[in-house]
């Protein structure tokens, strides 16, 4: 975040998160108002870029967003989500510019399925998260719910594979990372399509 510009970085950052809600809205991957994202603004001190809580994805504005510290907490604009913690929990532990946070139907059925992390190979859209095609196993880790962020930080932390940009919550939905919020939403895309994959192929 540049000095003097908070603010202007801010809404910007807004319009970029509003832009992605909707694409994932549009998927059906935030119903109701479930679901956050957020974008790292800077990285010392921690800052991100959260959305604003209560609020329906498929209509935020560019003011519909929350600057937050390190921990969750709000140091500009309205009320973020409790879940904001854990974005900024992403973020510090795997060095992500933008984290995206959804309930999906496929990761809730699959969290449900395989609580001990599910296992994939021989996918060719494992290269869509910087894996082989072939012959290597990748495990997407689940772990289980909690209300409680910072335990719920330990266990994604704990459990997180640095080959996977993703972590499943049991009976809750998905966290996933990268770069930037375009290569966040793209590993979204893809890990929510071996999620897919893995139910209906099973
Ligand atoms: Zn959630």
């Amino acid at each position: 975040m540049s000095a003097g510009g908070g603010a202007r970085d801010l809404a910007e950052a807004g319009a970029v998160l509003a832009a992605e809600a909707a694409r994932f809205a549009s998927f059906g991957w935030m119903r109701g108002t479930s679901g956050n994202l957020s974008v790292v603004l800077s990285r010392d001190p921690l800052r991100l870029a959260v959305t604003a809580s209560g609020r329906d994805k498929g209509e935020l504005t560019s003011a519909d967003v929350v600057l937050v510290d390190e921990r969750g907490a709000a140091v500009q604009g309205g009320r973020p989500s409790a879940e904001a913690a854990l974005h900024a929990r992403v973020a510090a532990s795997t060095g992500a510019g933008a984290v995206v946070h959804v309930h999906t139907v496929a990761s809730v059925a699959m969290g449900r399925r395989k609580p001990g992390g599910i296992l994939l190979r021989d996918l060719e859209m494992l290269k869509g998260v910087g894996q082989p095609a072939h012959g290597v196993e990748v495990r997407l880790p689940v772990v289980a719910n909690s209300q409680d962020m910072a335990e719920l930080g330990d266990r994604l932390e704990a459990a997180r594979d640095p080959r996977m940009p993703a972590v499943v919550v049991a009976g809750h939905g998905l966290y996933v990372w990268g770069a930037d919020p375009r290569q966040a939403r793209h590993h979204t895309e893809v890990v929510e399509w071996l999620l897919e994959l893995e139910l209906t192929g099973r």
